[in-house]
């Protein structure tokens, strides 16, 4: 596990026991221990950007492919100009110019040179490049005024990557240089790690979907927005199922339709309400329950379990308890199904700009702006916590991780930051 990552555990774990309440630490690695990689997919170069290698990749071709020119000049016998120099310069008949893409038609002989521009094949014969800076040309023939020495500016079939060699491990997070280099033995195709599709629900009788008119005791279903941006951003395919309605019947029936999916997300319904069904109707598609309260706010009430191999997440329903929920335990969990080594969000130690009190022995994740100042990070909440104010999320940079026994947070001490919005001068700091 990365720095980071033990840094997170030990900002999910607690020390006290809940009962049927588990702590965050708790529900983590439980989570994680359920969550299996998916399989591998072949995928079109540009398709595998960001995505993760699933198989020791090797070259099948030598680079350069052939020996090559580094430099415009001219193709010599290292034998013919080593005695070259400014006050004695070496005449040489020059016997064709070959362009970068062609193959010189003569082979080069003693007391002659080849015109050669920067990535075309060297001709037999030659053994060394001549800058053509360090030359003169008249008519057909050039005044080599200094040779760097034998071999210079020669570039060797197979002096970057050999044939057969592995150039990228599995389990590697693939860069834009790594699909050039992919490209460059010869493959245009790659296995990476499927993504998995992630079906989202929506519960509740109150909710409109965003193109409805207003209506009475109505609000906009806006979780599902959020969750699927946050699904996109881990690389993960979401699919938005809509709302399914308040009765045992109607989610189940919602549910249902979300079986074809890697992952089932769903959110609201979970907590003690007269009209949280949802716990009941995971159960009637046969999910199995690991757990559904997690000592910790925003998101004291969440359900997972599975049914099959297939993890679901029923997160409440308030949407900053939603999104932080989805952030501490789906996003590590879609991370790995997609074979990511960094699961967690990065953590950085802050000083707190104001005191913090807290009422209950839960972790708290508090929403929070992060400023730099002379190298140091201040953090500074972002206003009301109320796990209904997604404004405030919206406002906030990072989640202050203030632990189950601490009751005051002291201004000017420092803090554990969980980092959500990588600013510049942020990743910097982090060295990430
Ligand atoms: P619940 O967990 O179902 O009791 O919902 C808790 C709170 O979150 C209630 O105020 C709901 O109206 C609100 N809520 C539930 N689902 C959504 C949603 N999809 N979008 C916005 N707010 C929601
Ligand atoms: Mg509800």
């Amino acid at each position: 596990m990365s720095a980071t990552g033990a840094a997170l555990i030990d900002c999910y774990n607690g020390s006290s026991d809940y009962g049927s309440v588990i702590t965050v630490g708790a529900a983590v690695q439980l989570i994680l221990k359920q969550i299996r990689p998916l399989s591998g997919e072949e995928v079109r170069i540009l398709d595998a950007r960001e995505r993760i290698l699933f198989e020791n990749l090797r070259a099948a071709r030598h680079v350069p492919p052939f020996d090559n020119s580094a430099m415009d000049g001219f193709a010599v016998r290292w034998a013919d100009v080593e005695r070259a120099s400014p006050d004695s310069p070496t005449i040489l008949r020059v016997l064709e110019t070959v362009p970068a893409g062609y193959v010189a038609k003569r082979r080069l002989v003693r007391g002659s040179a080849i015109r050669i521009m920067t990535g075309a094949p060297v001709p037999r014969g030659a053994d060394t490049i001549v800058r053509v800076e360090d030359t003169e040309t008249t008519g057909d023939e050039v005044r080599i005024r200094r040779a760097e020495g034998m071999g210079s500016h020669f570039r060797k079939a197979g002096e970057d990557i050999r044939s057969g060699e592995v150039i990228l491990q599995r389990g590697r997070k693939l860069t834009a240089a790594d699909l050039g280099l992919i490209a460059s033995v010869g493959k245009a195709r790659v296995k990476v790690y499927r993504r998995p599709t992630v079906a989202i629900i929506s519960t509740g009788d109150e909710l409109l979907n965003v193109e409805d008119k207003p209506r009475p005791g109505k609000i906009v279903n806006s979780n599902s927005y959020t969750l699927a941006a946050a699904i996109a951003e881990t690389g993960a395919i979401p699919r938005v199922l809509g709302i399914a309605r308040d009765t045992r019947k109607g989610l189940v029936a919602a549910f249902k339709k979300a079986l074809p999916y890697d992952v089932i997300v769903t959110s609201g319904g979970v907590s003690v309400g007269d009209f949280d069904f949802v716990k009941e109707a995971f159960a009637d598609i046969g999910v199995k329950m690991h757990f559904w309260r997690v000592a910790q706010r925003p998101g004291h009430p969440m359900a997972f379990g599975r049914v099959g191999a297939k993890p679901v997440f029923g997160l409440p329903g308030n949407p900053v308890s939603s999104t932080v929920s989805f952030l501490l335990y789906a996003r590590p969990a879609l991370l790995k199904m997609m074979g990511h080594q960094k699961l967690f969000l990065p953590v950085a130690q802050a000083t707190l700009e104001h005191e913090i009190h807290k009422r209950h022995r839960l972790k708290e994740f508090i929403r929070c702006r992060i400023r730099r100042e002379d190298g140091q990070l201040f953090v500074s909440s972002t206003g009301t916590q109320s796990s209904g104010v997604l404004r405030s999320l919206s406002l906030a940079e990072g989640l202050i991780v203030a632990h189950e026994e601490q009751e005051l947070l002291t201004k000017g001490s420092q803090v554990p930051v969980l980092v959500l919005d990588y600013h510049d001068q942020l990743q910097a700091e982090l060295g990430f």
